[in-house]
Parts: structure tokens; sequence; C-alpha cells
């Protein structure tokens, strides 16, 4: 059997309506997904788009892209979609850099905008490599 597709999903403070709009857009491809979402983010997503599976942890800034970097360094994350803010400065800076390094060291898809994420949810269809 197929196993769901493990996505992660983050927004900052400034990108989250984008997220909330992303997430109702393509509900219905992301319904299948097993999907991690930072603490308000995957809030928000889940009081949006009732049919998605969420699981939270924490907020961002108290240790979430710490989490959801684990999880990409343990193998359990398939694909990232990262809605950064690039206009404004933000304490947990070198945990966002952390994240994104790990995205790239594990070569796993991250989108950092919604024309990337569009893209990765259409094209590479949300399908696990093994
Ligand atoms: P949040 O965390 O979803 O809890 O806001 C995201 C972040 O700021 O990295």
């Amino acid at each position: 059997m197929k196993q769901p597709f493990r996505l992660a999903l983050i927004a900052h403070d400034q990108k989250r309506d984008d997220m909330v709009s992303f997430a109702r857009a393509y509900e219905s491809l992301l319904a299948p997904c097993s999907i991690v979402a930072t603490g308000t983010t995957g809030g928000l997503i889940q009081e949006a788009c009732p049919t998605l599976q969420i699981t939270r942890v924490k907020s961002g800034p108290l240790g979430g892209d710490q989490q959801i970097g684990a999880l990409i360094a343990e193998g359990l994350i398939d694909g990232l979609i990262f809605f950064v803010d690039p206009l404004s400065p933000m304490p947990h800076d070198v945990d966002v850099k952390a994240l994104m390094r790990l995205g790239i060291v594990y070569d796993i898809p991250m989108a950092l905008n919604r024309a990337t994420a569009e893209v990765l949810v259409q094209k590479k269809g949300l399908l696990r490599a093994d």
C-alpha cells in the first residue's frame, strides 16, 4: 500500500494568510498527506481546512523549526513548504537557517514561496520516493 507523503508546513507571521489560502486552494491534494506543522501555522490551517490531518509541533520561535529539522534528519519528512518572510528580522533566524540547511543536506523537496509550493504539489504529485 502506498504510504502517505509526509509534508511539513511552516509560515512566518506575515505569510500566514498566504499559507492558509494555499492550503485551502490545494486542500484536496493535501488531504492524503500526513502533515506536520509548527504551532500557530498548523492551528490556522486546521481551522480553515478541517479535512487535513495535521500534527502540530511547537511554535517556530519556541523550537518548532528545530523539531521539524530533527524529523528531517530522522528521514521522517518527504517535503517541506515553508513560507518565509524575507522582510522582517526574526528572533529564531538561526533556527530557520538550520532547518533550511537540513532540507538541503537531506535533499528533500523544499518550497520557500507559493510559486514553488504550487509546482511541488501539482507536478511532483506528493508521492513518496519509497
Ligand atoms: P508558527 O511558527 O507557525 O508557530 O508561527 C512558524 C515560525 O515562525 O517559524
